[in-house]
Parts: structure tokens; C-alpha cells; sequence
């Protein structure tokens, strides 16, 4: 009898499962960009009380929520910007990549960026390019310009500010790159609420450009809420291909609820930006640390062993991201989230006593 294995793609069998740490108990968690901010309980009973009037008996319908209209108020989206849901920035990442998966399409990114570009491509059979970033985690625009000729990318996805370099790339050159791609470009601005510029603006009036946003980075992991911007022409074909309901009711009803909190959202998110540039000012000090610009709730590090202060941070409860590894040009990097402050003099204690205190 034949296995089931010779029925299922030898590409994917071939594939790892995007990692996700289990995390014991107790632990820091400063692997993955979220909020480390609670809700205040008052908020919490509140969010209780949405929850239970939320019409669970029946299917979701994204496509007249009031969370729509939240959004567009909330983050001033162009009133001639279509506008779609999804069930995390990653199911738009994915289902854009549908949206272009003809045989012989290519997809264009620079590199390291966020892996799912990459994977997704993969999972379409759709052949992926990286172009490399300066050794600086600055673009390469020459190089992008040189692929992009090359190429002619269906999609090219820049990631504004990147992950997991996490500084933002020059706006011209993101320009640049619209002008001179023949399909679509997503700006993923999953951290733009930590950065000094976004093309949220621009949604709609540009005819090849797709923003894309997240609830994630700003409390709001656990819902699962992305969205994408840009023009009818091309949210309208993405509408096809998204599953019917694929957003669920609570997380509508809890993220429409929780948009309503802007000054403790604004505030947790300028507290977050000023740790970054605490913790940045801190490690600088380290001759032995080199540290890069981030406009996301991250910094990216290189030590001198990755390994050795995972470990490190490991042994004392405190969970980061190791790069070293995924791409050459992260060689010895960590990133690490920016969490409570406490959280935070906790890794630089940690980090003085394995490189001495400066
Ligand atoms: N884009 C980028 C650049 C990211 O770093 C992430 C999260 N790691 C995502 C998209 C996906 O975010 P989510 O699915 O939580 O919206």
C-alpha cells in the first residue's frame, strides 16, 4: 500500500514548521515583538462584557464590522483605499502570494527579511529572490533596481522598518522601487507604529502599491488581526481568494473594542521607542557589542557569541531571538524585543556581567 507521504508534496515534506518557543512558565518572553503591557483590569472587565454581546451564533462578516471603519478613522486610511482583513498580516502575505502564483512568477525581497516572503513563495512554487542587504542592514538599491530589471518581480515585499534588521529603509529608495516594479509592492508595516515614517498615506493612489499593517506589535498578538491597503484594483481580485469568514468574531469584536484605548495604546507604544533608544544608548557603551538603528519595538545586536548569550539570557528565564544562522549577513546577531523596563535592566545586567560592565 502505498504511504500517505507519496501523495503529499515532496516540498513541503522537505519544509520546516515555522518555529514557534514553547516558553516554560515564568519566562521573559523577548523572542517575538510582542507587547509587554497588559490591559489595566478595569479595561479587562469591559472587554469581558463586548466579548459576551458579540454575536458568536453567527459567522463573522469582515466586510461590514465596524472594525472597518475604526480602522480607517483610527489610522486615517485614504477614503479611496480599499481595505482588507486578515487573519494576521500573515494570511495577507500568503494569499498576496496566491494572488500572483502563475507558473514562471517570481518574488522579490531584500534579504534578511522577514522569512515568511520567502516560505510563502515556496509554498506556490513560485521561485524567490533575496538581494542582499549592505553589510550595514541598509538597502542595496542598486542591487534592487539591477534585480528588479532582471526579474520583474510579480510581487516584491519590503518590509518598512524591517525584520529582523529592524531599521527602516530609506523612503526614496522604497520609492524607487515602486517606480521600477512591474507587479505589485506590499510595504509590510507590521512595526510601523514604532517607526518615523509610513506609506499608509499613499494607499489607493499609487496603482502598484499594497500597505500592509498589523494589530500585533501593539498589543493585540493574540488576535490575529492584519490588514491590507491599496487600490480596488487589486483588493478586489485578494477578496476572491480569502477563505469565507476567515476573521473570527471575538477577535473583531475585542480589536474593535481595544482600538477605542488609543491613549493607552499611543502611550505604551512611546514608552516601548523610549526603551529602544535607552537599551540602544546602553549597549552602544559595549566596544564589543555592535549595535544597529531600529524604528520597530526591537533592537538586532551582533555579540561576540550568539549562542553564548541565548544561553545566558536562557538560564536566567529571559527568552530572545537567535539570527545567527538564518542568513550570512546576521552572523552572531541577536534580536531582542524591547519589554517593561525592569525586563529590559534585567538584559543589560545580564549582557554587563558577560562582556563587563563598560
Ligand atoms: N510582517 C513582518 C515584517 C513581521 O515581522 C511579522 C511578524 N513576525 C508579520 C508580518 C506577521 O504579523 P502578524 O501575522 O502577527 O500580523
Amino acid at each position: 500500500m502505498m504511504s500517505t507521504a507519496n501523495y503529499i508534496r515532496s516540498d513541503i515534506q522537505q519544509m520546516k514548521a515555522y518555529a514557534v518557543a514553547d516558553v516554560p512558565a515564568g519566562f521573559i518572553k523577548l523572542d517575538a515583538m510582542e507587547s509587554p503591557y497588559d490591559y489595566p483590569e478595569d479595561m479587562k472587565k469591559e472587554l469581558g462584557r463586548a466579548l459576551a454581546a458579540a454575536p458568536i451564533r453567527l459567522y463573522p462578516n469582515p466586510g461590514s464590522c465596524g472594525l472597518l471603519q475604526v480602522l480607517r478613522d483610527t489610522y486615517a486610511i485614504p477614503a479611496d483605499a480599499s481595505l482588507v482583513l486578515g487573519n494576521g498580516s500573515d494570511e495577507l502575505i500568503e494569499r498576496l502570494t496566491m494572488l500572483v502564483s502563475k507558473p514562471g512568477a517570481k518574488v522579490l525581497a531584500p534579504a534578511p527579511s522577514f522569512v515568511m516572503y520567502r516560505v510563502n513563495a515556496e509554498f506556490f512554487g513560485l521561485e524567490f529572490i533575496g538581494v542582499p542587504l549592505r553589510p550595514d542592514f541598509t538597502m542595496d538599491l542598486d542591487a534592487m533596481l539591477a534585480a528588479i530589471k532582471e526579474h520583474q518581480p510579480a510581487l516584491v515585499f519590503v518590509a518598512y522598518p524591517n525584520n529582523p534588521t529592524g531599521g527602516r529603509f530609506a523612503r526614496e529608495k522604497v520609492e524607487a522601487i515602486i517606480a521600477a516594479t512591474p507587479g505589485i509592492v506590499v510595504v509590510d508595516e507590521a512595526y510601523g507604529a514604532f517607526s518615523s515614517d509610513s506609506f499608509l498615506s499613499q494607499a489607493g493612489q499609487i496603482p502598484n502599491l499594497v500597505v500592509l499593517r498589523t494589530l500585533s506589535k501593539i498589543g493585540f498578538a493574540g488576535l490575529r488581526i492584519g490588514y491590507a491597503c491599496g487600490p480596488a484594483a487589486i483588493l478586489d481580485e485578494l477578496k476572491k481568494i480569502i477563505p469565507p469568514y476567515n476573521m473570527n468574531q471575538l477577535s473583531l469584536c475585542a480589536a474593535e473594542f481595544a482600538l477605542q484605548y488609543q491613549p493607552f495604546i499611543n502611550e505604551n507604544i512611546s514608552r516601548l521607542k523610549g526603551e529602544r533608544e535607552r537599551m540602544r544608548t546602553a549597549l552602544h557603551a559595549h566596544p564589543c557589542i555592535q549595535d544597529f538603528p531600529s524604528e520597530a519595538n526591537f533592537l538586532t545586536l551582533r555579540v561576540p557569541d550568539a549562542q553564548a548569550l541565548f544561553d545566558k539570557l536562557y538560564a536566567q528565564n529571559i527568552l530572545i531571538k537567535k539570527l545567527h544562522g538564518m542568513h550570512p549577513l546576521l552572523d552572531q546577531c541577536v534580536r531582542i524585543t524591547i519589554g517593561l523596563p525592569e525586563q529590559n535592566q534585567k538584559v543589560l545586567n545580564i549582557i554587563d556581567e558577560l562582556y563587563g560592565n563598560p
